[in-house]
């Protein structure tokens, strides 16, 4: 089965469209902007307004093509173009993870023994509203200068215990092919690190970005993983399925991490096309995540026993493989939303037990807000 193309708007050429350097010179950054693919709401227009100086709003033409013109609730626009509800949250944080107390280093986070999330940038194509790390993505103190960069690189060279580095951000695909050459390089260079995995949304955002000269250069550097978030069908594009397809043929194993959303993928028939699309990708659905207790994202949550019947009512009616693992992030790490680590719920809290046997009690009351 064919996959749909993005539709490249009139007067844009081929060339340009596909040419992720284009892509990200032309991202629609207004109201004005985003009128070329869609009607903006007086509500999104308001909150574009309001959240100038909160959260960056970017969005690459390409992902913008995707959205309906006309209906401010499609799963597209929902994740990218800001709605005021994100100005009444009273209780998301700004870092619910706790990562800058677990980062030993600037922009490295360690929860776990054995490995770490590299924060290499600050910068995404674009920037999705329930972002985890909206505290730091687009904020120009905690981009990477190049001593910085090379004072974590030291702290992995000191840190044996190391052997496993998820290059994330922001993302990391936003480098050119030379920087990330340059960092890949130094990672292999140190012999306990046995795997480097990137986390990226560009083949969702910016399909055009995944070019035979970056997976050339990431062949060179194998074993390589990459971790992408796909999280409607509607993402599932011809050129998404195309960059997909050049990372496998480069021998580097796709998985997929989604966040379940409200008004996006929280019922079973989208969640089920967006597992079963991806499988046909060759892309392994390995993680759907709680939506975190971050500000401005109270109208993305959903409750808990909602994400349960989602995925109990995929069970045994697609692929087992097709079927991601419901997980919520702590800061004592990801606890699978399954027996044994579930504990119950007491009134608004849902309590979990994390690997090693710390519980977290998580803000999730059943009738949320907004
Ligand atoms: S692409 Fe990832 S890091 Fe960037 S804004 Fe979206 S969720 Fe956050």
């Amino acid at each position: 089965m064919a996959w749909p193309e993005a539709p490249r708007p009139a007067g844009v050429a081929a060339g340009d469209w596909r040419d992720w350097g284009w892509q990200m010179r032309h991202r629609i950054r207004s109201a004005r902007d985003l009128e070329a693919f869609a009607e903006p709401s007086e509500d999104e227009r308001r909150a574009i307004d309001a959240l100038a100086e909160r959260f960056r709003f970017v969005i690459t033409p390409y992902y913008a093509s995707l959205m309906d013109r006309t209906d401010p609730d499609c799963p597209i626009r929902r994740q990218v173009v800001p709605r005021s509800a994100e100005l009444d949250d009273p209780h998301g944080v700004a870092d619910p993870l706790d990562e800058v107390a677990h980062s030993p280093v600037k922009n490295v986070v360690r929860v776990y023994r054995d490995r770490i999330a590299f924060c290499v940038n600050n910068e995404c194509a674009l920037y999705c509203r329930y972002c985890l790390r909206k505290r730091m993505v687009g904020e120009p103190e905690w981009a990477m200068k190049q001593r910085e960069l090379g004072a974590a690189l030291d702290w992995i060279r000191a840190t044996p215990e190391i052997r496993d580095v998820l290059l994330t951000g922001g993302d990391p695909l936003v480098f050119s092919d030379d920087k990330l050459g340059w960092l890949l390089g130094e990672l292999r260079a140190i012999p306990h690190v046995e795997i480097v995995r990137l986390g990226t949304r560009l083949p969702v955002t910016l399909p055009f970005r995944v070019t035979d000269s970056l997976c050339r250069l990431l062949e060179r550097y194998h074993p390589i993983w990459v971790n992408t978030h796909f999280n409607h069908p509607r993402e599932l594009t011809a050129e998404s399925a195309e960059a997909c397809d050049l990372l496998t043929r480069a021998g580097i194993p796709v998985g997929n991490q989604s966040v379940l959303l409200r008004g996006v993928n929280d019922d079973v028939e989208t969640m089920k096309a967006l597992c079963e699309g991806l499988v046909r990708m060759r892309v392994r659905p390995y993680y759907c995540y709680q939506a975190q207790l971050l500000e401005g994202t109270e109208h993305f949550r959903v409750p808990i026993e909602r994400g349960l019947e989602i995925f109990r009512a995929l069970r045994g009616r697609t692929s087992g493989f097709a079927i991601p693992l419901y997980v919520l992030d702590t800061p004592h790490g990801k606890v699978p939303l399954a027996e044994p680590h579930l504990r119950g719920r007491e009134g608004d809290h849902v309590v979990v037990e994390a690997w090693n046997g710390q519980l977290w009690r998580e803000l999730n009351p059943t009738r949320s807000r907004g």
